[in-house]
């Protein structure tokens, strides 16, 4: 049996990657220090003997006892309101983590992959996204401490695969979304499902002609799969090119939940990006992959997960409002 560790294990993509590679057959040891991640993700785990979890902080000496043939790491705050309030934390996972890592790759002999983000790329200039894109990045900005770890962590990702020689992969994940995220992560997506089933209005940020592309979970995880186990060393960007502006994706989800809530508007957030979209012809042409779930059946079911949700925690998790974090 094949064994492969998962950082982040209880976060939404982590634990997306866990049930994936649980499904595959490997022996899979989740790790999670439970900082932005659940348990509740994972918790229909714990039963299996091929899965296992340790509580630990990455940025510590990282030890495994065993073999390990794969490593991905996925332990990161990924949402912007996450990385405004632990923006420590969020430079450690991306730097010192990272290096622990890859640090227990070399070590087992292990291939690892390292989950990078359209954020490299910064307020992008060039659109699409292309992987040889160098990025228009602020280092000082709210989001620099996110942006630059991770530009970082592709660099000493680079370093250990060319000084050391370890297998190495890097994922360059645009926005994802569907199940198991955090209703309260400030995302888009979570904020506005979270709104109109509380019945409030949506709050667009800025006029709401700043553009995402979003993919549905399952495409994003298939990407990753398929990468982690291809020969191909370089970044690769894994996302859904269909483009649509803030302001449209408020509509269709007041369309979607079938309330009659309004859009408002609340100031752009400092440094966000106007416009997001992955070239993927780099993933197609490697990976012979392509998103294959669109927008509205990916959305109809990330809604179906939050109606799940009880009423109690709806009202916990009452919308935050990162524009004005950004202001203090
Ligand atoms: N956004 C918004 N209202 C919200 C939350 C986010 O208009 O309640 C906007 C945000 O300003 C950004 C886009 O939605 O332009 C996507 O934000 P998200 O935090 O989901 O991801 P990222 O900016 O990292 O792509």
């Amino acid at each position: 049996m094949k064994r492969i560790l998962i950082t982040g294990a209880a976060g939404f993509l982590g634990s997306h990657l866990c049930d994936r590679f649980v499904n595959e057959g490997f022996h899979v040891i989740g790790m999670d220090n439970l900082i932005t991640g659940d348990l509740k993700n994972i918790e229909h785990l714990f039963k299996l003997e091929q899965f296992e979890f340790y509580n630990h902080d990455v940025t510590k000496f990282v030890h495994v006892p065993g073999e390990l043939d794969y490593i991905l790491h996925f332990a990161s705050p990924a949402s912007p309101i996450d990385y405004l309030k632990i923006p420590i934390q969020t430079l450690k996972v991306g730097a010192l983590g990272t290096h622990n890592l890859l640090g227990l790759a070399k070590e087992k002999g292990a291939r690892v992959l390292i989950a990078s983000t359209s954020e490299i790329y910064g307020d992008p200039l060039v659109h699409p996204q292309t992987e040889e894109y160098y990025g228009n990045v602020n280092t000082i900005g709210p989001r620099g401490v996110y942006d630059e770890a991770k530009r970082f962590q592709e660099s000493i990702t680079m370093a250990y695969h060319r000084f050391h020689g370890v297998e190495t992969r890097i994922v360059r994940i645009f926005n994802t979304y569907g199940p198991r995220m955090r209703l309260n992560d400030g995302r888009v997506i979570p904020a506005f499902m979270g709104q109109a089933l509380r019945g409030e209005d949506l709050t667009v940020f800025g006029d709401g002609s700043q553009t995402r592309s979003f993919c549905y979970v399952d495409d994003e995880i298939e990407g990753i799969y398929r990468l982690l186990m291809s020969d191909y060393s370089d970044p690769v960007n894994i996302g859904n090119p269909h483009e649509i502006t803030i302001k449209d994706f408020a509509e269709e989800i007041i369309n979607l939940t079938g309330t009659d809530q309004k859009v408002i508007y609340k100031d752009l957030p400092q440094d966000d990006p106007m416009q997001r979209q992955p070239d993927i012809s780099k993933a197609k042409e490697i990976l012979g992959w392509e998103p294959k779930v669109g927008r509205a059946e990916g959305m109809k079911r990330t809604f179906e997960y939050f109606k799940t949700l009880s009423k109690e925690e709806l009202e916990r998790t009452e919308h935050r409002d990162f524009s004005d974090i950004n202001k203090k």
